[in-house]
């Protein structure tokens, strides 16, 4: 099934320049403090993200959208079936996916055997926009059969998947920069959308601050499951896994090996589990 040429010669030239405009600005106004060079981690990051975007091309877009289309042509899945409006379609649909993603994010971090894959996207010892480009191609990989049973399921049309994916890149991109928005403004973004603190958050060595805020474009998820964290100041977050915090440990060919050796208990290297209690703080910190 062939995609549509909107996707490889407007939607991704666009992200590209999302990217471009997001690496200046967290360069200009930097969040959190981070441990080593951007040059480093832009070669370090995109250089490992080369075989999941192979996978994302070929497999991961192709094969969902194929089935989304089949789906439709066959009246299969809750909205081909409950014949609703157009744009009502789309907008539950969009919602919809979002919220599969909130529990394809829960089970990536609680069923181990997936974890072995996303852990190696939290072991980045800083976080910024190329991180959101750190995944291992596997969880790329397991990911389309999760999205082509929620498209079969729902029913999600070809055209709101591809218009999903775009504005689903745009929101990891943002929310994993180091870009320091003003905090009146991130607080009110922080109304609908996961911002750049709230998912620093998610990517603390703390594992409870790691178990919240698995939103990826409405916040509205974590809010209604309770696993909303947002009392953190970003200058008290240290980010990574706590087992994992060698650099040299996490070089290209060690984390793409890392999902199939054992696994380490969350715990810091001399043995302490990092912890720290829980304001219990409604408004975003800084
Ligand atoms: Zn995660």
């Amino acid at each position: 099934m062939k995609l549509p040429p909107v996707l490889d010669f407007i939607a991704n030239p666009v992200l590209a320049t999302f990217v471009v405009a997001l690496l200046l600005l967290q360069w200009c106004f930097p969040l959190r403090r981070q441990h080593f060079t951007l040059l480093r981690r832009l070669v370090r990051n995109y250089v490992f993200s080369i075989p999941g975007f192979v996978v994302v091309r070929l497999a991961m877009l192709p094969i969902p959208f194929a089935v989304a289309v089949s789906a439709q042509r066959h009246h299969v899945g809750l909205l081909n079936c409950l014949g609703l409006h157009g744009w009502i379609v789309g907008v539950v649909g969009f919602v919809l996916l979002d919220y599969a993603y909130w529990w394809w994010h829960w089970a990536n971090h609680m069923v181990p055997f997936f974890w072995r894959f996303h852990n190696v996207h939290h072991t980045d010892l800083d976080m910024d926009v190329t991180t959101a480009a750190r995944f291992h191609f596997g969880e790329i990989f397991f990911s389309i059969g999760f999205l082509s049973v929620v498209l079969l399921v729902f029913g999600i049309t070809p055209l709101i998947f591809i218009i999903f994916f775009i504005v689903f890149e745009s929101a990891v991109c943002f929310h994993h920069s180091n870009w320091r928005l003003s905090i009146r403004i991130e607080r009110i973004l922080n109304w609908v959308i996961v911002t750049p603190r709230m998912h620093g958050i998610h990517h603390s060595i703390v594992q409870r601050e790691t178990n919240s805020n698995w939103g990826t474009i409405f916040c509205w998820w974590d809010k209604l499951h309770r696993t909303l964290r947002r009392d953190i100041p970003q200058d008290a977050i240290t980010i990574g896994v706590a087992a994992y915090r060698d650099e040299r440990e996490l070089t290209f060919g060690k984390l793409l090996k890392l999902p199939f050796g054992k696994q380490r208990e969350w715990r810091l290297p001399g043995g302490q589990v990092p912890d720290r209690a829980s304001q219990n703080a409604n408004a975003l910190a800084e």
